[in-house]
């Protein structure tokens, strides 16, 4: 298979936090020949939008992202090229690959090696620090893009790269079994629409929390069993566990990106119940009580996107149809409005840009 690779390419582009984002259409595009070995070019066919990019563009996360920043990490595409004298790559030319959060990672010290190469302290991040989806061309790793399965279509695969296995393995690891109750903050945004399907997949039973109309119909139609506005609530907890039957849920999977979505979560835990930290307000500390903590046995988990064999396990289950992605379609052009909708909370599912 050839290709022939422009020099220049459409990339939308952060000069700094406060600067407009600049959509280029002249920006570099690496040729084979620059290519190390490890690393593969992907032409992209799409991208999710994730808030973790908002994030990023605003630089409120303690640790701030590379500058100029290509930000994106849901992206599928297809390899293009691959440097010469990689040697044992698991993908070839032509393969249709994800391009998730962690690009790349060590996989020799003792977080690779256990299955936690999210937390390799040699790790790149996409559209953080390095360069990410949200250009037509992207440099990756051969090692860590993901084959996406033939039976489902890029744009529906292009936010399980992210939102998806991200709740997966929250889910996964939230200790909680068929039958058990989860609570979702968050539940009508990227990460908490897929997060009730894959809840429901697991046989779970879901309260949703978010606010407004549309995400409430958005919620209960894609499976979640009760709805709490969360602007609407007099009292969450009593509302919470009502819910629930009395007792408060097994676990709470918190995918809001604001803190006071946390607040209360070991109020309305049952005993013994889990809370899964995913959602990323950028300098909000967690305020637990110290003795409740203790005196119901809550478990507080901090949950990290996923790992290869959760990338791949997330897709699986959505090429089967299990989980769908709800998300509208747009251009690379509209990522700034994009960002404007996420802030105002306005942005129900995800929104997935084309880059064709
Ligand atoms: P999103 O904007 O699509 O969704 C967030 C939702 O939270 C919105 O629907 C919003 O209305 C809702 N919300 C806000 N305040 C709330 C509250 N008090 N109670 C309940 N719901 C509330 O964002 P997203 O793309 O789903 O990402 C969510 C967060 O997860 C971000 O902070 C992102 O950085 C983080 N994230 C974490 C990981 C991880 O590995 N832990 C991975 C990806 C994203
Ligand atoms: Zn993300």
């Amino acid at each position: 298979m050839s290709y022939n690779i422009p020099k220049t390419q459409k990339a939308a582009v952060v000069e700094s936090p406060d600067a407009p984002i600049h959509v280029r259409d002249d920006y570099p595009v690496k040729q084979p020949e620059e290519l190390a070995p490890g690393e593969c070019l992907v032409k992209m066919h799409c991208t999710g939008v994730c808030h973790t990019d908002l994030h990023a563009r605003k630089g409120d996360w303690p640790v701030p992202p590379k500058l100029p920043l290509i930000g994106g990490h849901e992206g599928v595409g297809e390899i293009v090229a691959i440097g010469a004298h990689t040697a044992n790559s698991p993908v070839k030319i032509g393969d249709r690959v994800g391009i998730k959060w962690l690009a790349d990672s060590c996989l020799e010290c003792e977080q690779c090696r256990k299955g936690l190469e999210q937390s390799c302290l040699k790790a790149k991040l996409s559209g953080y620090t390095v360069d990410g989806t949200f250009s037509q061309y992207v440099v990756s790793y051969v090692s860590h893009v993901t084959p996406i399965p033939e039976n489902i279509e890029s744009t529906e695969a292009a936010s399980i790269l992210c939102a998806g296995v991200t709740v997966y393995r929250a889910l996964k690891y939230s200790r909680t079994t068929i039958g058990d109750w989860v609570v979702i903050p968050g539940a009508g945004g990227g990460l908490g629409h897929l997060a009730i399907q894959y809840a429901n997949a697991m046989g779970l039973r879901v309260v949703a929390i978010d606010t407004g109309a549309e995400k409430k119909a958005l919620c209960l139609q894609l499976g979640a069993e009760k709805w709490i506005d969360f602007k609407e609530t007099k009292d969450l907890v009593k509302d919470i566990k009502e819910a629930t039957g009395g007792a408060g849920p097994h676990a709470a999977v918190v995918t809001a990106a604001s803190s006071p979505a946390y607040e209360q979560a070991i109020d309305y835990l049952r005993e013994g119940g889990t809370l899964m930290v995913v959602g990323l307000p950028g300098t909000a500390t967690l305020n637990a009580s110290i003795f409740f903590t203790v005196f119901k046995s809550i478990n507080i988990l901090g949950s990290y996107v996923g790992n290869r064999q959760d990338a791949r396990e997330a897709l699986d289950v959505a090429s089967r149809g299990k989980v769908k992605c709800h998300y509208a379609i747009k251009d690379l052009g509209a990522l700034s409005e994009v960002y404007e909708g996420m802030e105002a909370g306005k942005v129900a599912g995800r929104i997935v840009l084309s880059m064709k």
